[in-house]
């Protein structure tokens, strides 16, 4: 990092006291936008990056909400509107226990730059709550929803600020927040929040889309090495709704998944994992993966370990940030991985990324491999602007010569600063570039 971008770094460290991962995604990102700086004063005489590490706004909130039994419960809501110089603040609501300032801060600012890469005109944000939707009845996320879109409905709208889902956030609790936000505006603004159900001015393919599009970019990296996924050995984390997606492309396109996690532990299944079983536990019946061996009997259950030590070609990472450490690269590349991409957000440490470097590990950041889902977000908001639906095989062609587009646009900016095969110089710096001078044809605001 250049002197002056660290002291930025340190600064941004200052004043953001107690937020590391926070802290993680801003280094990143600065690290590897010095070939940019240098070629662009200007930058540096606006204040572009000081002026991108700051959220425009940060907005927390009490929700109070009634559980089964009658009792008062109070979460605690945020929306931070990191970055509105492309266009009106956009990315997911996450509810997690894990869910705080620090954490909303880090997915805010990945944002502004994925959204960036996908070439469409959104803006970065990102919001959620420390509200634990595992073992709540549907009545009680529902009063959740309504609660925490009672507050959050003020700084929402299709032109200012555009929720969509993230962990613990699905198309059930898209539905019960979209009809609060009805309910107590009066309007029916179907561009108010992405992710909505296909019978309410939802989008095709949006549902699938993180998924999807994760594996178009890996079969996009594969071919820029000569390969293909046709044959590959692939292994997923989570099971929620990017890893449920990701297998269902993979086994498409000719691979095969044979393990995928969940918090307790991950499943392997040689014959390639079950989909259709998998979206019943997961989807419908809501409950732990390890029910998977009681349905399919040559599979393994096996708690407590991580699923990177199953040997594979390609790893999917799908479940969340930091979930692979230095142990877990060392173990991907024992086990002959070729190629990480990332399907969650920064689910690998900076340790971890310069061990699979270190090995020649090709190497995906999620702020371009994950661009699918609010890509597809954006498409949503087209449709409902001109209250208009594309079909899915429309949809899903637009998705991929979007993750097309991305793959080049990280590929032709690595070369051109000089790092060729370097995805992450390639998505930071184009992602950057392209707010920066958004930012700086608007003045100083
Ligand atoms: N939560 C997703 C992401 O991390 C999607 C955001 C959106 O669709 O607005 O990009």
């Amino acid at each position: 990092m250049p002197e002056t971008v660290e002291t930025v770094f340190t600064s941004v460290v200052n004043r953001n006291p107690g937020e590391p991962e926070f802290h993680q995604a801003v280094r990143e990102v600065l690290e590897s936008i010095g070939p940019a700086l240098a070629r662009h004063p200007e930058y540096a005489d606006a204040r572009i990056i000081e002026r991108i590490c700051e959220p425009e706004r940060q907005i927390i909130f009490r929700v109070p909400w009634e559980d089964d039994h009658g009792r008062v419960r109070v979460n605690r809501g945020f929306r931070v509107e990191f970055n509105s110089a492309l266009g009106p603040f956009k990315g997911g609501l996450r509810f997690h226990p894990s869910v705080y300032l620090g954490i909303v801060k880090f997915l805010g600012f990945e944002q502004i730059f994925k959204n960036a890469l996908t070439g469409l005109p959104i803006g970065g944000g990102k919001g959620g709550a420390d509200f634990d939707p595992k073992g709540r009845s549907d009545r009680e996320v529902m009063r959740f929803c309504q609660s925490f879109m009672t507050e959050l409905y003020r700084h929402i709208g299709a032109q200012t600020d555009v929720p969509a889902g993230d962990i613990g956030v699905g198309g059930r609790e898209i539905g019960y927040l979209f009809g609060q936000y009805k309910r107590i505006t009066n309007r029916y603004e179907s561009g108010v929040l992405t992710g909505k159900g296909l019978a309410y001015g939802g989008a095709q393919v949006r549902r699938e889309a993180t998924g999807y599009g994760a594996v178009f970019f890996a079969e996009e990296l594969l071919k820029q090495c000569g390969e293909s996924l046709e044959g590959k050995r692939v292994v997923v984390s989570g099971s929620g709704n990017v890893a449920i997606y990701a297998i269902e492309k993979v086994h498409q396109l000719g691979g095969r998944v044979v393990a995928c996690s969940d918090s307790d532990g991950y499943v392997l299944d040689e014959a390639g994992i079950d989909l259709e079983l998998l979206r019943e536990l997961k989807e419908e019946r809501r409950v732990r993966l390890d029910n998977y061996v009681r349905h399919v009997p040559h599979a393994v259950a096996v708690s407590g370990r991580t699923v990177w030590e199953v040997p594979c070609d390609l790893a999917l990472p799908c479940a969340t940030q930091n979930e692979i450490g230095g142990a877990e690269a060392a173990a991907l590349v024992a086990g002959g991985c070729v190629a990480v991409v990332e399907g969650a957000n920064m689910p690998t440490t900076p340790e971890a990324v310069r061990i699979l470097a270190a090995a020649g590990v090709k190497f995906a950041p999620g702020k371009a491999a994950n661009a699918g889902g609010v890509a597809v977000s954006a498409m949503e908001m087209q449709q409902n602007a001109s209250r208009d639906s594309w079909n899915f095989t429309q949809s899903e062609a637009r998705l991929w010569e979007t993750m097309r587009d991305i793959h080049a646009r990280c590929w032709a900016t690595a070369e051109e600063y000089g790092l060729p095969g370097d995805y992450v110089a390639g998505a930071n710096i184009s992602g950057f570039r392209r707010v920066a001078e958004a930012m700086l044809a608007q003045g100083l605001i």
